[in-house]
This record gives structure tokens, sequence and C-alpha cells, in this order.
């Protein structure tokens, strides 16, 4: 089993360390990371300019790749033929800061486990819930274990094709981990504020600031799952199809003009 981990945090991220080591008993692992923080980039495939491969080293003297791509890119590269072996099984983490709810389209960290779905390979992503403390005490090695203990059980079960595992651990000791849950996702409250300034040249700039996103902590979510001290597991498709609404938007009156 080829496993790849990548992250959006860039390969110096202390996140990517934990998760590469926790994969090294469940397979071959290679390290194919952004050279640089690309949180909240969203899904990118690069096609305008040349990438650039570099070899780098985990802090534990690991050996790695980076590249000035994106994760998603990170991914494609890998199985696309940067990496020699064929590619098994992508992991992305572990990003401090939940990804729950609509965070899902901006995330890096799952949208480069939604390119390991596209490629055809299970995914899965990896987040602490660092909260919006601003607590500097994070729990990777809690995460870490998880991730070893969930794809350890895809591993053994399997995924169904374009579906990939969202994994959000609280960001506690293992100790106070009460336990997982199987979510689906929950709804996000952003409170994003739009701040107005003028640069040295008296002229406008605009930065997207506010508060850090909060959530509706229902019960059978992500959000809701993280409130009571559990890892959410949520399987992620990507049909983005509103199933639902097929069949009340076919009943409307089309008639488009040719
Ligand atoms: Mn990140």
């Amino acid at each position: 089993m080829h496993i790849l981990v990548t992250n959006d945090d860039g390969v110096n991220a202390p996140g990517l360390l934990a998760l590469t080591q926790a994969m090294q008993p469940l397979g071959k692992v290679s390290v194919l990371a952004p050279d640089r923080n690309w949180s909240a980039s969203g899904h990118v495939k690069t096609l305008h300019r040349p990438l650039r491969v570099t070899e780098a080293r985990l802090a534990d003297g690991y050996p790695a790749l980076a590249t000035d791509g994106a994760p998603s890119d990170c991914v494609a590269l890998a199985v696309l033929g940067i990496l020699t072996e064929p590619v098994d099984l992508v992991v992305s983490g572990i990003n401090p800061g939940a990804n729950v709810g609509h965070d899902m389209t901006y995330s890096g960290t799952v949208t480069a486990a939604m390119e390991g779905a596209i490629c055809g390979l299970p995914s899965l992503a990896f987040s602490l819930d660092t909260g919006e403390t601003g607590s500097t005490l994070y729990f990777y090695d809690t995460a870490a274990a998880i991730a070893a203990q969930v794809v350890a059980m895809v591993q053994k079960n399997g995924l169904p094709q374009n579906v990939l595992l969202n994994v959000n651990v609280p960001n506690l000791p293992m100790s106070e981990i009460k336990g997982s849950l199987v979510t689906r996702l929950g709804l996000r409250i952003y409170r994003d504020v739009l701040v107005s300034r003028e640069d040295p040249r008296g002229k406008p700039y605009y930065w997207i600031g506010g508060d850090a996103p909060t959530g509706v902590p229902e019960e059978g979510t992500d959000i809701g799952a993280l409130a009571g001290n559990f890892v959410s597991i949520c399987p992620v498709q990507l049909d983005f199809t509103a199933h639902r609404s097929l069949e009340a938007l076919r009943a409307w009156d089309w008639h488009i003009a040719r």
C-alpha cells in the first residue's frame, strides 16, 4: 500500500509531519506537499504556469517533495507520474483548524482529498478543531493516532468510488476524546467583515476580516460531534447535484428561447 501524504499548510507544517509519521506503519509513505501555505485556496488546477518540484526533508529527516503548486496539484502531480510507484491512497492534513460544513469548498486540505477521489483513489482529509481561542496547544498527536486508526479502517473496508472521508478531531488529549461519530455536514456560520483601508499611496484596499466562523452544533452533524468532543467522520461525495431539487426544477415551465 503506497500512501501519498499532502496538506495545504506547506511542507514544513507540524501537522504534515505528524500525519506522515502516523502513516508509516500502514504502508510505504511518500510526501508531496506545497512549499507554502495554501489554506482556504479551494480546489485548484494550475494550468497557466509551470509547476516546480524540489526535494525537501521533514523535521525528522524524512524525505519529501515540495512544489509551488496547490494542494490539489500535489495529488495530480503524484498520480500523474512524479512518483514512479502508483499511489493507492491519499491523506491530507493534519490541518490546524476544523474543516466542517461549508468549509468544504474553501479548504485546501479537503480539496486535496477531493482530487484524490477524482483520481479514483480512497482519500481522507484530517483536521484538528483548534477552535477560535487562539490556543497554541495543538494536539496533533491525538489527531495522528486517530488518523492511523481511520486509515486502517479504510484499508480494511474500502471506500465507494467518488466518496472521500472528511475527518475532524477535537483538539484534546486522547484521554478526553469521547469516541467517534459518522456525521453529515453541519451549518457553518461565517462572521466575515469587509475591512477597507488605504495603502501608503492613498489607494484603497480591502481585506476579508472578522471573527472565526462558528457553527450550529446540531446532533448528527460534524459540528455537533466536535461540540461533544467526538471525532467526526463525514463521508463527502463529489456528486454536487441537489437530487432533492431535480423533480421541482423539472416541473418548471421550461421554454428556453432558441
Ligand atoms: Mn490549512
